[in-house]
């Protein structure tokens, strides 16, 4: 997840709520909160954080349902990696790989950010190696102190 538009702090949490009402869906664990200066674009500081899922949604379907939570929150694409209110990107799903015209798993260009990497690697250790975290560990990101700070969000393993 994330977002560099608006209240972007306050626009994660209801992603994170909004995921949970997904059909078929629960929200297993949630990252802690990750702000980072843009990659290959401009505008304020971006917010990051990943969520681990169990759903028994397609990966079609539950991509799907993410763009639709994307517009809920007014995103727009007016040029390629434009400032946004919100992006949910699907990373993995599970141990599959899909190449289609609309969506690719593993997310093709994860591996390559520390503000995937590294939040992925609090709810999915066993997904990250550490050669993954070493490939990343040149660039800043800074994990924001004490959790979330909104109402609604707990941070780690939801209860449940
Ligand atoms: P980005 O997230 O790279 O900044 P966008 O959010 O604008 O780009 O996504 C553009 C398109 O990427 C989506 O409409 C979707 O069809 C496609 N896409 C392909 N694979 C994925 C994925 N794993 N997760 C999210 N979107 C994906
Ligand atoms: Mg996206």
């Amino acid at each position: 997840m994330g977002a560099n538009l608006g209240d972007a702090v306050g626009t994660l949490a209801s992603a994170c709520a909004w995921l949970s009402e997904l059909p078929a869906t629960t929200v297993h664990a949630v990252s802690g909160l990750y702000r980072t200066a843009p990659w290959q674009t401009q505008g304020p500081d971006f917010f990051n954080a990943v969520a681990a899922v169990d759903t028994r949604l397609t990966a079609p379907d539950l991509l799907h349902a993410l763009l639709a939570l994307e517009l809920r929150a007014g995103r727009e694409r007016p040029y390629r990696y434009a400032p946004r209110t919100l992006d949910l990107d699907l990373l993995l799903f599970g141990s599959a790989c899909v190449d289609s015209v609309v969506l690719t798993v593993p997310h093709p260009r994860m591996w390559q950010r520390a503000f995937v990497v590294v939040p992925l690697s609090e709810v999915a250790p066993a997904c990250v190696s550490t050669q993954a975290l070493r490939a990343v560990q040149g660039q800043v990101i800074e994990r924001l102190p004490g959790g979330w700070p909104v109402e609604g969000v707990t941070w780690g393993p939801q209860a449940g």
